[in-house]
């Protein structure tokens, strides 16, 4: 039992700079930035849209993906603002199975975690060059953040990491919003707990460093549904939900209060199926209580392009190999009913 040390990971500025974000490109992501800002802080009354695949597995598959949700972001931007849901890091409840791109950058592969850091900067830098659309993804290693800062418009807290206190401080210290999930037990606490922290100023090590920050006021809850103590999922999405979580909110004084529920996971006990269904309840509690549609800000949605989820080397190209998600013309069509509806 101990490390076998594989090989050094090679300087930060050494993958940066084989790997860099032209002007035009950091250009783009300012302007995206402020516009998902906007919606997180209210100056903007576009609904958020995050959808994409549970884990972005394949580099063409995803920019053929997003080349897609580009042309939607199109004909909807009067009402929604889509930021694709490109996830490179897959949290995995026991460890077994594909933990994302940067474990392996070709899934069918062994692990190769250098051309993992290099896959998910090509593909984020892809998506991009390609669609103008600048992407959300899960900080799942919180040391890897300096390899995507420059890159993304919104980072998720996972449901599994947003107890531990190195996610909640590296948060405090970016410029994008961060979405904290609430955790598997569905305890709202925690959830806000995190988002308290995050907007907090605080001094820890990060990237070898004594650094100081000022918090992040973009820091917001993401609901997700929880697991009982029987297996069984125990949905968070429904009106009453949505209400006591604002109660909630509001009592803790927080800035900036947001929720983004995502319509997956245990809010659909896994039956990816059910998420138009889940869509549309959420809209018409939005519709029906002027507070809850204030406070209810978007939706995060699996989709890629084929419907469901396959075995890793399952060969069917664009179709999930984590969590089912919708067909491209099931996300299409709820995409425009989000659109009517919101
Ligand atoms: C996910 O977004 O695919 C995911 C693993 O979410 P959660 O952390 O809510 O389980
Ligand atoms: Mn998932």
């Amino acid at each position: 039992m101990s490390f076998i040390y594989k090989r050094a990971i090679p300087p930060l500025e050494e993958i940066l700079r084989a790997t860099s974000v032209s002007p035009e490109l950091s250009a783009v992501k300012k302007k995206r930035d402020k516009l998902v800002a906007d919606v997180i802080s209210g100056k903007s009354d576009k609904f958020l849209v995050i959808v994409g695949p549970c884990s972005a597995d394949n580099e063409d598959a995803v920019c053929d993906y997003v080349s897609r949700l580009a042309k939607a972001q199109d004909e909807l931007s009067e009402r929604l603002l889509i930021v694709p849901r490109v996830y490179t890091n897959k949290p995995r409840t026991t460890g077994e199975g594909y933990k994302g791109m940067l474990h392996q950058p070709n899934p069918e592969e062994a692990p190769n975690i250098l051309e993992g850091i290099y896959s998910i900067r090509r593909t984020h830098l892809r998506v991009i060059a390609e669609t103008g659309l600048t992407a959300a993804d899960e900080m799942l290693y919180p040391d890897n953040y300096v390899y995507v800062e420059d890159i993304l418009s919104y980072v998720a807290i996972g449901a599994r990491s947003v107890e531990n206190q190195q996610h909640r401080l590296v948060c405090s210290g970016f410029s994008v919003p961060s979405g904290m999930k609430n955790p598997t037990s569905g305890d709202l606490s925690v959830m806000f707990n995190a988002i308290y922290a995050a907007q907090s100023s605080h001094t820890f090590i990060y990237y070898g460093h004594e650094v100081e920050t000022d918090g992040n006021p973009l820091a917001h809850a993401i609901m997700r549904g929880s697991t009982n103590k029987h297996g069984e999922s125990i949905p968070n999405y429904h009106y009453e939900d949505i209400v006591r979580a604002a109660e909630l909110y509001e009592a803790r004084g927080l800035a900036n209060p947001a929720i983004i529920i995502d319509t997956n996971h245990a809010n659909s006990g896994k039956n990816y199926l059910e998420q138009p269904r889940i869509a549309k309840e959420i809209l018409h509690s939005r519709r029906y209580d002027a507070s809850v549609r204030a406070m209810v800000k978007g939706l995060l949605i699996e989709s890629y392009i084929e419907e469901g989820a396959q075995k890793v080397n399952g060969g069917v190209y664009g179709q999930s190999i984590t969590d089912g998600c919708l067909s491209w013309e099931q996300t299409e069509k709820l995409l425009f009913q989000i659109a009517d509806g919101c």
